[in-house]
């Protein structure tokens, strides 16, 4: 289904990331499985992907960061020549009521999470162009739809990615380039994992379907998303949270 296809997956180590690129990579996409921090973590899902006879490379940048990027970005397009689908999919909280908020914290989110993904899109948008197609994903969250007390820093960020998703997606709709959001829910990760019980507790008794979300339930959308079954959907956000945004 993806075969020929250059995917970049940022964040890819470890989560969210790492299923989105184990299930990109099984329909054929060859996969760069960007990190950070998480080196030997990129490595192990370069080398599940190898063993079940895909095709991937680990990179590590952080996203914040434009001058490595824009490295980044400069070897794959040296390697790979072109990137098909961009998963803009690392993420950071550092939640705090507004009151309690530093601004490092605020800073660190939003350049994670929002100026991350204007990075790598600004620096592919020559070659999507070129290309006159190509899948850009942006893994927002349903605090970015709802907002989350606590959370102003991520919400901010996770909202602004909703905007910068529509804004992208109406500069690029004429060259056939689709640019859409996924806004998880409430997932099952270490995000999530780091969370005390009563908190992960009551945050479940928000969820209509009663339950948890799995990586797996997000890389599903995103496949569909990175396919051609989605050639005529863009700047859309698509809530995968058991009904929590309802
Ligand atoms: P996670 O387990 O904490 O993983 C975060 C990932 O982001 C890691 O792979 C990490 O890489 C990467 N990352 C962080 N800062 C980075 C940077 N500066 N440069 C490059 N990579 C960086 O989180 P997750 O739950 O899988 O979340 C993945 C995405 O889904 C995030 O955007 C998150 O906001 C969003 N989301 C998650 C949930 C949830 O319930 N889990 C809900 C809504 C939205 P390293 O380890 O290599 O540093």
């Amino acid at each position: 289904m993806l075969s020929g296809k250059v995917a970049l997956v940022t964040g890819a180590g470890r989560g969210i990331g790492k299923e989105i690129a184990l299930t990109l990579a099984k329909n054929g996409a060859t996969v760069i499985v960007n990190y950070n921090g998480s080196k030997e973590r990129a490595e192990e899902v370069v080398h599940l992907i190898e063993e079940a006879g895909g095709a991937a490379k680990a990179m590590r940048c952080n996203v914040a960061d434009a001058a490595d990027c824009d490295a980044m970005i400069k070897e794959i397009l040296g390697e790979y020549k072109k990137v098909d689908i961009l998963v803009n999919n690392a993420g950071i909280t550092r939640d705090n009521l507004l009151m309690r908020m530093s601004e490092e914290d605020f800073d660190a989110v939003l350049d994670t999470n929002l100026k991350g993904a204007f990075h790598t899109i600004q620096m592919l948008s020559r070659s999507f162009l070129k290309n006159r197609s190509g899948k850009i994903i942006n893994i927002s969250s349903v605090s970015g739809v709802l907002g989350n007390a606590g959370q102003a820093n991520y919400s901010a960020s996770k909202a602004g990615l909703i905007g910068l998703t529509k804004s992208v997606a109406r500069e690029f709709a004429s060259r056939g380039i689709c640019v859409n959001a996924v806004a998880p829910g409430f997932i099952k990760t270490e995000m999530t994992g780091a969370m005390a019980e009563d908190v992960i507790e009551n945050a479940t008794k928000a969820i209509p379907m009663g339950r948890m979300g799995e990586a797996k339930d997000i890389a599903e959308m995103v496949l569909f998303l990175a396919g051609n079954q989605s050639d005529y959907i863009t700047g859309q956000v698509f809530c995968v949270d058991g009904g929590m945004a309802i």
